[in-house]
C-alpha cells in the first residue's frame, strides 16, 4: 500500500442514520457554520463530508503527496475547460474534513463596501448587504483573525522594501492563526494547531453541541419533488446509502453544490451553475543574490493594494520547498537551476477580480463535474499588468532576476527584459495561472432569472433545499474569500434560527 493510499482507508465505524432533521453535504466554512447555529438552536445535524477526516498530529507525519493525494480534489488540479483565448488552468479545491479551511493559507480579508454595495443595487440583497459587517465580526472572533506584522519572511521584507521604493500602497496581511510558528506549511495542514480551521473552531463547536460528521461520504443525488427535498442519496465505502431529511443545506463549494443540483434533475433556474468567477491567479519569481529562505515565514504576510481598484490584488506567498519547488514554472536544465537557487527566491502572486465567467455543468460522472470558463480580452490584459507589476516589484525588491508565469520563456535581467517578454505576443496557452477561488454559481437574490437561491439560503421555489456556500457569493470579489463565505454563512444561519 503506498503512503497515500494508508491516509485514504475510510472511516466506516459510524453507522449513518436513516432520517435526520437537518442534513448538510459539506463541512468547509459554510457548512460548518451553519451546522453551529442549527445545533445551538437543538436541531439534530448530521454533516456527510465526502473528503476524509484528518487531525493535527497526522498533519506533521504526511508528505505533500499524500495531503495533495487524499486531502486535495483531484491531486490539487481540476481541470477547467476554456476556448483558445483562454489560458489552461486548474481549480484547487479541498476534499475534506473541514474543507478548504484545513488546507489553505488563512489569509482574511473583508470583501470592499463598494462591491458589497453593488450586490445592494443590483441584485437587491438589502439584509445580507445590512447584517454582513456584523457576520465578519462574528466570524473574525471566532476564528481568530490576528496580524501577520512580526512573521514575515526575509522574501517578504524584501518585496516590502521594493513597495516602499516604488510608493505602492500595501499592508500586513491578516490571518486566523493566532500564535503562527511561521512554518510555513499551511497548504499541507498547520501540524501546530495555529491556524484556526473549522476542525478547531466551528465545525468542533457544532461537534461539541451534539452535531454529527460523517467523513468518506459521497452525496450524488437529491430526490424529492419540484419544491420538497426527501432525501438524499450516496455511496460510503462503495455502498449506496439513503438518508431522509426535513432539511438539506448544501454546503460543497460553487463547483460541487451546482453540480449536485444538475445532476439531481434540479433545473428550474437558469442560474444554476452559470455566473462563475474564480479570481485567476499568477506569480513570478525573485533571484536575490542573498539567502532568503522564503519559507521561513508565515505563508503569507504581506500585500499590495495599491491596484485594488484596477481589480488587481498582490500578495506574497512562502511554500515550503517541495511545494514551491514543484511550482516553478520551467522544466530540464532550467528547472534544476532554479532548484539549487531556492534559498534565494522568493516568489508574489497576483490575483485578478474577473468580469470573465464560467459555468457548471453536469456529466453521467459521479463528482465529476465539467467547468468551463472563458476568459476575455480586458482580464487577460489585467492578468498582463499583474505580471508586469509582479516583474518592477521584484526589480525594485533588489531582484538579479525575475522569472514570469510564461512557459518557455528565460528569466529576465532588467526593466528592459521584463516589458519586451511582457509585450511579446503572449499566447493564452503560454500563460501559467491557477484559480483556489470558485464564486457565484448558485447567486443569491431575488429575481429567478439571475439568481438561484434568496438571502436565507433557499433555493427558488423550494421549501427545504437551501444553498450557503461560495456559490452564492454573487460576484468576483478581487480578495481571498474565506471570511466573506463565514460572514455570509454567519447571515444565513441567524436568519435560519431567528
Ligand atoms: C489551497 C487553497 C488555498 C486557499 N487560500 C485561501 C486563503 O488564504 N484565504 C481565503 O480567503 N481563501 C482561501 N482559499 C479559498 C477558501 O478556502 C475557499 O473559498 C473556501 O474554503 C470555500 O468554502 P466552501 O464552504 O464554499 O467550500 P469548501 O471549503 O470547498 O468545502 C466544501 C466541502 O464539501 C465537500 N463536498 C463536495 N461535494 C460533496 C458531496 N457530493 N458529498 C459530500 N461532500 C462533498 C468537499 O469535499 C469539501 O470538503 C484557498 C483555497 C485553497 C484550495
Ligand atoms: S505558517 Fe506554520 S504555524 Fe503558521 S499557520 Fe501555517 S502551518 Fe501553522
Amino acid at each position: 500500500m503506498t503512503a497515500a493510499a494508508s491516509y485514504g482507508i475510510p472511516d466506516e465505524s459510524q453507522p449513518l442514520p436513516a432520517q435526520v432533521q437537518d442534513l448538510i453535504v459539506g463541512t468547509g466554512p459554510s457548512g460548518s457554520v451553519i451546522a453551529s447555529h442549527l445545533q445551538r438552536a437543538g436541531r439534530q445535524v448530521v454533516l456527510l463530508e465526502e473528503g476524509p477526516a484528518r487531525v493535527t498530529e497526522q498533519f506533521s507525519k504526511m508528505t505533500p503527496s499524500d495531503v495533495f493525494g487524499s486531502m486535495y480534489r483531484t491531486l490539487g488540479g481540476f481541470p477547467v475547460l476554456g476556448g483558445p483565448e483562454t489560458p489552461p488552468m486548474v481549480l484547487v479545491m479541498a476534499r475534506c474534513k473541514g474543507g478548504g479551511t484545513v488546507v489553505n493559507g488563512a489569509v482574511c480579508y473583508r470583501t470592499d463596501e463598494d462591491v458589497v454595495d453593488g450586490w445592494r443595487k443590483t441584485l437587491g440583497l438589502q439584509h445580507l448587504t445590512r447584517e454582513l459587517w456584523r457576520g465578519y465580526e462574528r466570524a473574525e472572533r471566532r476564528i481568530g483573525v490576528t496580524s501577520m506584522a512580526e512573521l514575515h519572511s526575509a522574501a517578504a521584507i524584501k518585496a516590502r522594501g521594493g513597495a516602499q521604493r516604488l510608493g505602492w500602497a500595501h499592508h500586513d496581511v491578516h490571518r486566523n492563526t493566532p500564535g503562527c510558528k511561521g512554518s510555513g506549511r499551511c497548504l499541507t495542514g498547520c501540524p501546530n494547531e495555529a491556524k484556526q480551521s473549522m476542525l478547531l473552531t466551528y465545525l468542533k463547536d457544532a461537534e461539541a453541541l451534539g452535531a454529527t460528521v460523517y467523513p468518506d461520504t459521497q452525496v450524488t443525488k437529491l430526490t424529492g419533488d419540484f419544491g420538497k427535498v426527501r432525501s438524499v442519496k450516496g455511496k460510503r465505502a462503495g455502498k449506496a446509502f439513503e438518508i431522509k431529511a426535513e432539511r438539506v443545506f448544501l454546503a460543497c463549494g460553487a463547483v460541487f453544490s451546482p453540480f449536485l443540483l444538475l445532476r439531481s434533475g434540479i433545473k428550474h433556474l437558469r442560474a444554476i451553475g452559470r455566473h462563475l468567477t474564480i479570481h485567476p491567479s499568477t506569480r513570478a519569481y525573485y533571484l536575490y543574490d542573498d539567502k532568503v529562505n522564503a519559507w521561513e515565514g508565515a505563508f503569507q504576510s504581506f500585500a499590495i493594494h495599491q491596484f485594488r481598484k484596477e481589480g488587481i490584488h498582490l500578495i506574497n506567498l512562502s511554500p515550503p520547498p517541495l511545494v514551491f519547488g514543484a511550482s516553478l514554472p520551467a522544466l530540464g536544465a532550467q528547472l534544476r537551476t532554479m532548484l539549487k537557487q531556492l534559498p534565494h527566491m522568493g516568489v508574489m502572486g497576483g490575483l485578478i477580480s474577473d468580469e470573465s465567467e464560467g459555468r457548471v455543468f453536469a456529466t453521467p460522472f459521479d463528482g465529476f463535474p465539467a467547468v468551463q470558463y472563458t476568459m476575455t480580452a480586458a482580464d487577460r490584459a489585467k492578468l498582463l499588468r499583474t505580471i508586469g507589476l509582479l516583474g518592477d516589484l521584484g526589480f525594485a525588491s533588489g531582484a538579479r532576476e525575475v522569472y514570469l508565469p510564461f512557459n518557455w520563456r528565460p528569466a529576465v535581467k532588467n526593466h528592459d527584459q521584463l516589458h519586451a517578454q511582457i509585450s511579446s505576443k503572449v499566447a493564452a496557452h503560454d500563460f501559467e495561472i491557477t484559480a483556489q477561488h470558485p464564486l457565484g454559481t448558485c447567486r443569491m437574490g431575488y429575481d429567478e432569472d439571475l439568481s438561484v437561491v434568496r438571502e436565507d439560503g433557499r433555493v427558488h421555489g423550494y421549501d427545504n433545499l437551501y444553498v450557503v456556500d461560495s456559490s452564492v457569493i454573487p460576484t468576483s470579489i478581487g480578495v481571498n474569500p474565506m471570511l466573506t463565505i463565514l460572514a455570509v454563512a454567519e447571515v444565513i444561519g441567524q436568519s435560519l434560527v431567528a
